[in-house]
C-alpha cells in the first residue's frame, strides 16, 4: 500500500468513526456483557472495547482498566488498527514495538496484549476489542485468538446496527438515498489516488417506466408490487455480486455503485447485467412480467470541478437514465451534451406555466378534414401552436413531450378543450357547424375524471356531444388497454366520437381493435405520404381499411399531399382524408374564410 493510499484511507477511517459519534455516545450494555464475556471466556485479567482516533484511543466499555483512555502514541489498539487484522503479542517485552511503551516498561506492566477489530458496514476499523493480561502468554492458541475474532465480529453487527440506523428503507431493508449520498460524498472527497479498488461509476436503475408507474400498481395491487420491488432487489443483487450495496432512490428506482472497468469490459459486463434483470418473471397472479429495466451511469469524479456534489453525480446517472427511457436503450452513459436539451425542457415547462396564464403566447390551428364522397369540409383538427417570445415557436411535438411527464399536461389540455370548444361556438353562431377534434395524450386517457373534464367543457360552451372528437394515439391507448376501454365507452355515451390516431405504426396486433370499439381510425401520415409510390404500402394500407371496416369503424387518412393518393384512398372506401392538399392547419379566421371560399374538392 502507497503512503498516500495509506493516509487517504486512514482519513475516510476517522471520518467513519466521527461520524458514527460513537466516541461521545453514552455507555452501552451490549458493550459492557461483550467485554465481560472476552474477559471470562478468555480467562484474561482485562478487556476493552476500544475506539482509535487520531491522537488519543478511548476505551468506550471494559474490564479490569479505570481508565477512560490514553494518548495513541501509547496504544496497542493503533498497531491492530493500522495492520488491519487480529493481532495478538504473546510478550510486549520481547517485541521492539511495544518494549518501550510506558504501559509496558512502567508498572502495572502490561505484558500480553490481543486484539481483533471492529469494523463498519464500508469494512473501517475503528478500533478493536481486546484482552490483556500482566504475564505472558505463549499459550494464546488459534482457538482463542478466533473467540477473540468472534466476539469482535458481534460488537461490529452492533455498530453497523447503529450504522443503519436511519439509512435503511423500512419496506426492503436496503439503504437509503440518504445513505447513498454520503458514501458519494466520502467518494468524491477521497483524492484521485486512492487506487482503483473503489468504485468509481454510480448506476441508477429503473425497473419500470416512469410514465407506467401507476399503471403498474394499479396492474399488481400494492402487495404484489412490493413482491415485485423485493424481486428486482434480488435480481439487482445477484447480478451485481452480493458485497455491493443496494440503495432504494425512488419507487422503482434504485443506486448501485460500480466499479470502473476498460470501456469494452464496462460494456460487457452492462449488457449482463440488463441481461438478467430483464428477465421476465412469474409474477404470481398469473401475468408474466418483464422489468422495463433501464440504467443511466454517472462518473463518480469532481474532475476540476470542484462544485460538484453528491446530489450532482445522482441527478447526473439519473438523467442518464431518463435518457436511456428516451433513446430506447437499455443504459446510457451521462452526458453533458444533453444538458442544453434538459435544460431547453425545464425552461419550456417553467414558461408553459405563465403562457397558461398569460393566454396571448398558445393559440389553436384547425386543419379541415374532408369528406372524400363529397369534398365537403365535415370538421377540424384543433392542432397546438406555441410562439414563446424568446425562443420561438415551440413544435406541439417537443411541448407534449415535455409537458406530458408533469403535472402540466392537465391544464394544458384542459386550455385546448376549452379554447377549441370556445371556437367551436362561435363558428356554430356564424352559421358554420364544424365539429372539432382534440388531440389527448396519455396523461389525459390514464386520468380517472377525463369523461367528467370533457363533459364539463361541453357543457360550459353548450354545445352537444358529437361537436368534439377525441384522437388518443394507438400507443397511448394499448399501454393500459383495460382502463381505456370503459372511458372509450362512456365519451360515446355523451355523444363524443373517438378516434385511433397515428395507426399503423406502433403494434402490430391488430386484436385490440375489436376490444376498444372506437368510432375511427386514423391511418398515419408516414403510410399516407409515400402511398402513391409505395406498392407494398398500398398492400398493407388496403388491408387495414378492409380490416377496419369490417369492424365498423370509419377511416381518415392524415397526410394526404397530392391526388393520386387521394385516389387509391377513395377507391378502398375510406371515407375521410386530412392533408397539405387540401388545406394546412390554419387561424380560425383563415379557416372560417377557407371553408366559405373554397370548393369542394372533388375528385375529376
Ligand atoms: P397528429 O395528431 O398526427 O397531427 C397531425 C400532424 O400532421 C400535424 O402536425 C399536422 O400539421 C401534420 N400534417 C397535416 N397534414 C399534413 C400533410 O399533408 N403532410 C405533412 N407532412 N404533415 C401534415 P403538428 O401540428 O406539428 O402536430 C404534431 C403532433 O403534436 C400531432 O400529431 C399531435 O400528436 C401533437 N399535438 C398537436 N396538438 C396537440 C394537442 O393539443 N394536444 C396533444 N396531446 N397533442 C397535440
Ligand atoms: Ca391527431
Ligand atoms: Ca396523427
Amino acid at each position: 500500500m502507497s503512503t498516500s493510499h495509506a493516509s487517504t484511507r486512514e482519513a475516510e477511517r476517522l471520518n467513519a468513526l466521527h461520524r458514527l459519534d460513537l466516541i461521545h455516545a453514552p455507555r452501552d450494555p451490549v458493550l459492557d456483557r461483550a467485554t465481560g464475556l472476552a474477559a471470562r471466556l478468555l480467562d484474561m485479567p482485562v478487556s476493552l472495547v476500544t475506539l482509535v482516533d487520531a491522537s488519543r484511543q478511548w476505551f468506550k466499555a471494559g474490564v479490569g482498566v479505570e481508565l477512560l483512555g490514553t494518548p495513541r502514541a501509547h496504544s496497542f489498539c493503533a498497531h491492530a488498527i493500522e495492520a488491519d487484522e487480529v493481532m495478538v503479542v504473546p510478550d510486549l517485552v520481547a517485541d521492539d514495538r511495544f518494549a518501550d511503551n510506558p504501559f509496558v516498561a512502567q508498572p502495572p506492566h502490561v505484558r500480553f496484549y490481543a486484539g481483533a477489530p471492529i469494523r463498519t458496514i464500508d469494512g473501517y476499523s475503528l478500533g478493536t476489542l481486546c484482552v490483556m493480561s500482566r504475564e505472558p502468554q505463549p499459550d494464546f492458541g488459534a482457538e482463542q485468538t478466533q473467540t477473540l475474532v468472534d466476539l469482535a465480529a458481534l460488537v461490529s453487527g452492533w455498530v453497523r446496527m447503529r450504522e443503519s440506523a436511519g439509512y435503511l428503507d423500512a419496506a426492503t431493508g436496503i439503504f437509503t438515498r440518504q445513505r447513498l449520498l454520503e458514501t458519494l460524498g466520502t467518494a468524491l472527497r477521497r483524492s484521485p489516488t486512492a487506487g482503483d479498488s473503489h468504485a468509481s461509476l454510480l448506476g441508477v436503475v429503473d425497473v419500470a417506466m416512469p410514465r407506467q408507474m401507476h399503471g403498474l400498481i394499479q396492474v399488481l395491487g400494492y402487495q404484489h408490487t412490493e413482491r415485485f420491488i423485493a424481486e428486482c432487489i434480488e435480481r439487482l443483487a445477484y447480478a451485481l455480486g452480493h458485497e455491493h450495496p443496494i440503495y432504494r432512490i425512488g419507487l422503482f428506482r434504485f443506486g448501485v455503485l460500480l466499479r470502473e472497468q476498460p470501456d469494452e469490459r464496462t460494456r460487457d459486463y452492462l449488457y449482463r447485467l440488463m441481461k438478467t434483470l430483464r428477465q421476465p418473471f412469474d409474477s404470481e397472479i398469473g401475468i408474466l412480467l418483464a422489468p422495463d429495466t433501464v440504467m443511466g451511469v454517472a462518473r463518480i469524479d469532481a474532475g476540476y470541478d470542484t462544485d460538484i456534489d453528491a446530489s450532482e453525480i445522482l441527478r447526473r446517472a439519473s438523467a442518464a437514465a431518463d435518457d436511456a427511457w428516451e433513446s430506447d436503450c437499455c443504459w446510457c452513459y451521462y452526458e453533458p451534451a444533453g444538458e442544453a436539451r434538459r435544460q431547453r425542457r425545464v425552461r419550456l415547462l417553467t414558461d408553459l406555466r405563465g403562457a397558461l396564464e398569460a393566454g396571448d403566447e398558445l393559440y389553436l390551428e384547425y386543419q379541415p378534414k374532408i369528406d372524400v364522397a363529397s369534398g365537403d369540409c365535415v370538421g377540424v383538427e384543433a392542432l397546438l401552436r406555441w410562439q414563446h417570445p424568446a425562443l420561438g415557436f415551440v413544435s406541439p411535438a417537443e411541448l407534449i413531450d415535455a409537458a406530458e411527464r408533469t403535472a402540466l399536461m392537465r391544464p394544458l389540455t384542459d386550455w385546448v378543450l376549452d379554447t377549441a370548444l370556445a371556437q367551436s361556438a362561435t363558428w356554430r353562431r356564424r352559421g358554420l357547424t364544424l365539429p372539432v377534434a382534440v388531440n389527448l395524450s396519455a396523461h389525459d386517457i390514464a386520468d380517472e375524471a377525463i369523461v367528467e373534464r370533457v363533459d364539463a367543457h361541453l357543457r360550459r360552451h353548450a354545445l352537444p356531444g358529437d361537436s368534439l372528437e377525441v384522437e388518443f394515439t394507438e400507443s397511448t391507448l394499448i399501454d393500459d388497454l383495460d382502463a381505456a376501454v370503459p372511458k372509450l365507452e362512456q365519451l360515446h355515451a355523451i355523444g363524443v366520437t373517438t378516434a385511433i390516431d397515428d395507426f399503423g405504426t406502433g403494434y402490430c396486433n391488430l386484436a385490440y381493435l375489436q376490444k376498444l370499439n372506437a368510432g375511427k381510425i386514423k391511418i398515419d401520415r408516414r403510410f399516407v405520404q409515400t402511398l402513391d409510390s409505395d406498392e407494398r404500402g398500398q398492400v398493407l394500407t388496403r388491408a387495414i381499411v378492409r380490416l377496419a371496416h369490417d369492424l365498423d369503424y370509419r377511416i381518415v387518412a392524415e397526410g394526404v399531399e397530392n391526388e393520386a393518393t387521394l385516389r387509391l384512398l377513395v377507391d378502398w372506401g375510406c371515407e375521410q382524408a386530412q392533408g397539405y392538399l387540401f388545406a394546412r392547419p390554419l387561424t380560425a379566421e383563415a379557416l372560417h374564410d377557407w371553408v366559405r371560399s373554397s370548393e369542394p374538392v372533388a375528385l375529376s
